[in-house]
């Protein structure tokens, strides 16, 4: 077929989203900058993947490197990269055993299953997933049905079974969903797609004491919260719990496809042939997720994130407090401000337009704006992005 003279952006992409028409072509650290030369401080970086920023040294010389050395021996065979990521998770984490995949839905499916396969070899066939109201796990279609955003449970059926919702913060709402088909609990202990919403350290502990005492397993969605962006290596460490099962993706990589799930020794029950999957522990991602791993997992890293988050955090009251907003809310480096208003929308264009350097901001719904800088943002660079985040503000709410 002849193409019109005038090709529009985007009009041989299927059509999945709304997008500003900006294309762009380079980044680095916090900066991303489109076709036409103009700047953006980027407080997205990607959903909270680019850990260290666009385009860091440590990754391009991982990537150069293992390219030039091995792309992909395939998952039949151990590599390199493979194992020595998946010691250091272990060294970090409470985990003991690894399987690496390529993104936090591919690493969710894994931990259903693995939950599945444990309930029916220990626990009499039970296979059911408590989750819970306004989660997001995913866009597969069994993980369209474990998380909890209003639409999805009948977007494409039939839909996947076997998933069952509680309230968040609720425990006597996981209780009341819990049967003797239950196999595990699946949680996000900060919600972020519902709008960074924390969950309580008293429930958490809470649930913990109960999947543990009736034999259920606990699962963290950690595909967003993980790898430092709390604050901690791993979120479950500021609620002190240990759960039995995480997942992790997004920030790992730092911008590559890259996810992991990870679980306890006893609960290490695949039996060969369950689980695989053609690009999963190849090593080119590997590398890469080593060398954000080593990077971000050392404890004046962490130290770093904690006061860019005490920054932000104190930054974001501020502006609430001058704006007569609502307020601010999150866990480290990953927050959300709350408008009196359903127009945050408004406020993320507003923000992209500013100039002459643009600000890019994510609203995950309609009342709220939500922060997601690297890691290893400035002081400067973060107070100019709240400088810049006031201009889209006054604009737009006068
Ligand atoms: C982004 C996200 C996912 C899905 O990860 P993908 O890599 O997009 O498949 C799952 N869980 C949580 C908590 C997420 O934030």
């Amino acid at each position: 077929m002849e193409r019109h003279a005038v090709i529009e952006i985007g009009q041989d992409l299927i059509t999945i989203t709304h997008r500003p028409d900006t294309v762009f072509v380079s980044g680095q650290g916090a900066w991303l900058t489109d076709e036409g030369g103009k700047r953006h401080l980027d407080l997205v970086q990607g959903w909270a993947v680019n850990s260290l920023g666009h385009s860091p040294a440590l990754i391009t010389q991982a990537l150069l490197a293992q390219s030039q050395r091995l792309l992909n021996p395939s998952p039949a065979y151990y590599n390199r990269p493979l194992l020595d990521l998946a010691r250091r998770l272990v060294e970090v984490s409470c985990f003991d055993r690894v399987f690496l995949a390529s993104s936090g839905a591919e690493a969710n499916e894994g931990a259903v299953k693995l939950a599945r396969r444990w309930g029916s070899r220990m626990r009499g066939g039970a296979h059911e997933i408590i989750g819970f109201e306004q989660a997001f796990h995913g866009r597969t279609l069994a993980m369209m049905s474990a998380s909890g955003k209003p639409g999805w449970g009948d977007l494409y059926p039939p839909m996947p079974g076997g998933f069952v919702k509680a309230r968040f913060n609720d425990l006597a709402s996981v209780e009341h969903a819990m049967t003797p088909r239950t196999a595990a609990v699946m949680i996000e202990l900060v919600q972020g797609e519902a709008g960074v919403v924390v969950a309580d350290r008293g429930f958490v502990r809470e649930l913990r004491a109960l999947t543990a005492e009736r034999g259920v397993l606990l699962i963290a969605d950690e595909v967003q919260t993980g790898i430092g962006r709390c604050g901690h290596a791993f979120a479950y460490e500021h609620f002190g719990i240990e759960p039995d099962v995480m997942t992790l993706a997004k920030g790992m990589g730092g911008g590559v496809p890259l996810a992991a799930l990870l679980c306890k020794e006893a609960f290490n029950c695949f039996l060969p042939g369950d689980q695989g999957g053609t690009f999963c522990g190849n090593p080119l991602m590997a590398a890469v997720g080593l060398a954000v791993v080593n990077e971000v997992c050392r404890e004046e890293f962490l130290a770093g994130v904690r006061e860019r988050a005490a920054q932000l955090s104190a930054g974001l009251q501020a502006i609430a407090r001058d704006h007569g907003l609502v307020g601010e809310r999150g866990l480290g480096l990953l927050r959300a401000l709350v408008l009196p208003s359903d127009n945050a929308n408004e406020v993320v264009a507003a923000a992209q337009a500013l100039a002459p350097v643009g600000l890019l901001l994510n609203a995950p719904r309609p009342h709220l704006i939500r922060l997601m800088p690297a890691l290893n943002i400035s002081a400067a660079e973060l107070n100019e992005g709240l400088a810049l985040l006031r201009r889209a503000l006054r604009q737009v709410l006068g």
